[in-house]
């Protein structure tokens, strides 16, 4: 069922620097009719948690919800199982599902879906029709989780309650609650970090997560890009989260450093003054010098390196203006 006191708190979120209002009364804009065209909170859900290729993402809608916001992005994984990102599943809520109740449809769905892909979890993500409806959709999912042994986790984020961004911080709302914390690591990495918030679009990630890599950074866990549904069972075991860019996660961060003392960064790695930057913050975080020094051996070589690889572009583009569009 929609939350209306999380909804007002995310809306009012204390760390966010967009937040408008000093005492946690107004925050984020209102939405207005028509403000949901550019992405709704089920999609801004959809989005957020899409990446983890190895869970199920299963709508429960009419076929038009998951046609607005199926697989919008190239968000890249190296799983090898089954990828279902691309793949669109959603129980057909139809007139009659919405005079006597979706939950047959619900809970059959969850079955295929269990037995037929065998996903590491599944997300079942709450519309309008079936938040109006008012389908128990928490009590279906606790029960197919008995039954079939995986994380089977609503996201409250029907359309009707905001935009895009209020949709992805519900997402991030629904991991905290269901997956964070509910698997312990072999062992836990004292230079350990969660990256928050990169969704590896085009596989962007991937340029910058083996650098950290040769410093000696581990990364735990990733919300969501590339991301595993064990890794992020286990995200409570890092020293650090990493907000990447993305904004919308910020409330997750604030809550996991309540939750369970892990201290944030928000950094970019867009270009490399950014990439340089971000590094140093990290590792800045950890305040280990021997950490520090490998760091910076590290972006030395790395900065030469890329030196290397623009001297062609220097070439061609020299004297002219360019426009980065990223
Ligand atoms: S959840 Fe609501 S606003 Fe979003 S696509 Fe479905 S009907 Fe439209």
């Amino acid at each position: 069922m929609v939350n209306r006191k999380l909804i007002k708190e995310l809306l009012s979120e204390s760390s966010c620097t967009h937040n408008k209002d000093k005492d946690k009364k107004g925050g984020c804009d209102k939405p207005k009719p028509g403000a949901t065209s550019g992405g709704c909170a089920f999609e801004g859900a959809q989005i957020a948690l899409f990446p983890y290729a190895d869970a199920a993402h299963l709508v429960h809608a009419p076929a038009t919800c998951q046609g607005a916001s199926w697989e919008t992005r190239a968000t890249l994984t190296s799983y090898e199982g089954e990828d279902n990102t691309p793949l669109g599943y959603y129980t057909d809520v139809t007139t009659n599902d919405v005079i006597f109740g979706g939950h047959e449809k619900l809970e059959k769905s969850i079955e295929y879906v269990a037995e037929h892909k065998k996903p590491k979890a599944i997300f079942v993500y709450e519309t309008c029709v079936t938040a109006m409806i008012g389908d128990d959709m928490d009590n279906i999912a606790s029960r197919m989780e008995e039954k079939y042994q995986i994380p089977i986790v609503v996201v409250h984020a029907p359309g009707f309650v905001g935009g895009k961004n209020l949709g992805s911080r519900l997402g991030g709302e629904a991991v905290l609650n269901h997956l964070i914390g509910t698997r312990e690591p072999e062992e836990v990495h004292p230079y350990g970090i969660n990256l928050i918030g990169d969704y590896n679009v085009t596989g962007d990630m991937w340029q910058y997560t083996p650098i950290l890599e040769k410093i000696g950074i581990k990364i735990v866990s990733t919300l969501a890009g590339d991301g595993r549904i064990e890794k992020i069972q286990m995200a409570h075991t890092a020293k650090l989260n990493v907000i990447v860019c993305a904004k919308s996660l910020i409330t997750l961060t604030r809550k996991m450093e309540e939750q369970y003392q892990i201290p944030h960064v928000s950094v970019s790695f867009y270009g490399k003054r950014d990439t340089t930057n971000a590094i140093r913050s990290i590792v800045n975080a950890f305040g280990d010098e021997a950490l520090s020094a490998k760091a910076e051996e590290v972006i030395k070589e790395e900065e030469e390196k890329l030196e290397q690889r623009l001297i062609p572009y220097r070439k061609i583009l020299e004297g002219k203006k360019a426009i980065l569009n990223t």
